[in-house]
């Protein structure tokens, strides 16, 4: 059974579990240059075709030495003759025997015979060869980077859905990829509507406000790589609603409004969807941001936020995101959350969770506390811009009184 059906509240979870549920990702791939691919989803996994490092090689600037026979009946010698030298890059030509060493370089390989390389500060170029302190201590393999000790031949080195970070770059240069097959961008129309908005920039007539929601929407769509195409401040009628859905529809993978889904007069954008396709209208235990609707129109996604400022981030961050990142093909991990003790009382009623927006720090003895930024309504987006996290209290708490320990759940790389 679909949970909004249920009579109440919906938990954020179930929402969740349920939207993802409806989502079938893009699995269109395009080959993108390596030094473009960072942010973006991975289409397949990729296999190592080399070892990371190809070849033993030297952690250390020093000398490769063959001490004699180590591992078994120690026979470890101080003074080494020195075969040669062998820099980054090269490859020293010859075998040592016990007794012997080549002067080495960090990154170069290690010469056939070498039992370990010993840093250069724990040696000294004596008449005789090269003097090697407390020789007993030499153990095999010591400063020796071993072949495919990072990644070895065959290894799948990345799952199909990772979103690409920048050490993963760093990963698939190493194993020498210079492109990479990801997921095709998503195509999101993102709409606002209200008949009160002006855009900034513009004289401010009585009883007008300026648009904001699109600022904070689109750039947390742009952070997701989607090619976003934006139509603000939708006029509040049927037939308008209608017509910017039905253009939207022909081409985006999802279309994303904020404003016009509870239940005042003149919200239509319900009826809209309604008309041109099929909707669920959520009441989410959540604030801000009970009222959310999802829906198709023909193949495209409909996710409508609601329009109040913090609660169309706050759904789109909490509710949306998973269901973005999910139809771009990403495997979703849930947010991460940590223990903070609260400095002060937070107001709260039992019903639905609440993402308050706080000031967490970390204190001296390792523990996290948590403030909250001040008015918490709807419409203060200041309570978000002052935030570094949320304060995530459970559906069924009441206030939070100072010492109490609540959920703490920064702001993440969509948000910040
Ligand atoms: P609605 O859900 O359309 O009734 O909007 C709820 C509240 O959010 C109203 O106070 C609207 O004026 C405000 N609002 C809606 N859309 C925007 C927007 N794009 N920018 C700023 N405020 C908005
Ligand atoms: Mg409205």
């Amino acid at each position: 059974m679909n949970p909004c059906d249920k009579p109440g509240l919906t938990p954020v979870n179930e929402a969740i579990e349920y939207l993802l549920s409806q989502v079938a990702s893009v699995t269109e791939g395009e080959l993108c240059p390596l030094e473009h691919a960072c942010g973006r989803v991975l289409a397949e996994d990729v296999i190592s075709p080399v070892n990371v490092p190809p070849a033993d090689n030297s952690a250390m600037d020093g000398y490769a030495v063959n001490p004699g026979k180590l591992e078994s009946g120690r026979t470890p010698i101080g003074l080494f003759r020195q075969r040669g030298i062998v820099l980054a890059g090269e490859v020293f030509e010859g075998v040592l025997s016990a007794g012997e060493c080549v002067r080495i370089m960090t990154g170069a390989v290690v010469p056939d015979g070498a039992k370990l390389v010993v840093m250069q500060e724990n040696t000294e170029v004596v008449d005789a060869g090269v003097r090697v302190d407390n020789p007993e201590s030499l153990r095999d393999g010591d400063n020796i980077r071993r072949a495919g000790e990072d990644i070895r031949h065959g290894d799948v080195v990345l799952n199909a859905g990772r979103r690409l970070t920048p050490a993963d770059c760093g990963l698939l240069a190493s194993i020498g990829i210079a492109d990479v097959l990801v997921v095709r961008p998503l195509r999101v129309s993102l709409l606002t509507t209200g008949d009160e908005l002006i855009a900034p920039g513009n004289d401010l007539p009585a009883g007008k406000i300026y648009e904001s929601n699109s600022f904070v929407l689109r750039p947390v769509l742009n952070r997701l790589g989607a090619e976003v195409s934006l139509v603000t401040a939708v006029s509040d009628t049927l037939e308008a609603i209608q017509e910017a859905l039905e253009t939207a529809a022909a081409d985006a993978d999802i279309i994303i409004t904020s404003g016009g889904v509870s239940v005042g007069e003149a919200d239509f954008t319900r009826t809209a969807v309604e008309a041109l396709g099929q909707l669920d209208l959520w009441k989410l235990a959540m604030k801000p941001g009970k009222p959310l609707a999802f829906g198709r129109i023909g193949k495209t996604l409909f996710l409508g936020l609601p329009g109040n400022p913090v609660s169309a981030l706050v759904t789109l961050h909490q509710i949306g995101l998973p269901v973005l990142r999910s139809l771009a093909g990403e495997i979703v991990t849930p947010p991460i959350r940590i223990p903070a003790i609260a400095s002060e009382r937070l107001k709260k009623r039992p019903g639905r969770a609440d993402y308050q927006r706080g000031v967490a720090e970390l204190h001296d003895a390792g523990q996290w506390q948590v403030r909250s930024t001040g008015l918490q309504g709807s419409g203060i987006l200041s309570s978000v811009s002052k935030a570094n996290c949320f304060i995530v209290l459970e559906q069924e708490r009441g206030h939070v009184e100072p010492g109490e320990t609540v959920m703490v759940e920064m702001f993440d790389q969509w948000l910040s």
